[in-house]
């Protein structure tokens, strides 16, 4: 492995990438704003952020993201509008049926300590206008769940969260999110 930072793209066309740029930047990455598919070279992974799916869905297609992100081979984080862009009926890169704001509007937004696979200390879970997975293919891994649903969940190279981590000062996910790129790219050198 060279010593070099990860460069990480997120995917910034609308919604909460921003705050993903800064907890990336934190944990350690260089971070690129994706948004046009050029930006996407020499990327060694990609977060894909939350915030509106049918607009960004609309957004990419009209940049051709769409295809370059399908075309994309190395690591990358969903996290709740970017969870749904990733899933069957989108973009097809995690084995997923995902249901958008399936929570109702009550309950629409909430916190919630979610437990993590192999972690002691609980993670703060926040969750607005949250999708809900409603079928987990085979292979796919479920690391954290709320009240017995999965939340946190990976498929091989690629990592979805239910919730949005990038909104609170634990950095756990971006960082296991930064472990799978590392690893990718050791494998490459
Ligand atoms: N409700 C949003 C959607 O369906 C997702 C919400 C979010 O990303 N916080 O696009």
């Amino acid at each position: 492995m060279d010593g070099r930072p990860a460069r990480i793209g997120v995917l910034a066309l609308q919604g909460a990438f921003r705050e993903h740029a800064f907890a990336l930047r934190r944990a350690g990455a260089e971070v690129v704003e994706v948004r046009l598919p050029a930006d996407l070279d020499g990327l060694d992974g990609l977060v894909v952020p939350g915030g509106e799916s049918t607009t960004i869905t609309k957004l990419a297609r009209i940049y051709g993201l769409d295809e370059a992100i399908r075309r994309f081979t190395e690591p990358i984080l969903g996290t709740c509008a970017g969870m749904i862009l990733l899933d069957r009926d989108h973009l097809g890169l995690v084995d997923l049926e995902v249901e958008r704001n399936a929570y109702g509007r009550q309950v629409a937004s909430f916190e919630a300590d979610l437990e993590l696979a192999g972690e002691a200390e609980p993670f703060r879970g926040v969750f607005i206008r949250a999708p809900r997975v409603r079928e987990v293919g085979e292979g796919v891994e479920v690391l954290a769940e709320h009240r017995g649903e999965p939340v946190l969940l990976r498929d091989g190279r690629v990592l979805v969260a239910a919730f949005h981590p990038e909104l609170t000062d634990d950095p756990r996910v971006h960082e296991r999110f930064l472990e799978l790129v590392m690893e990718a790219k050791s494998v490459r050198a």
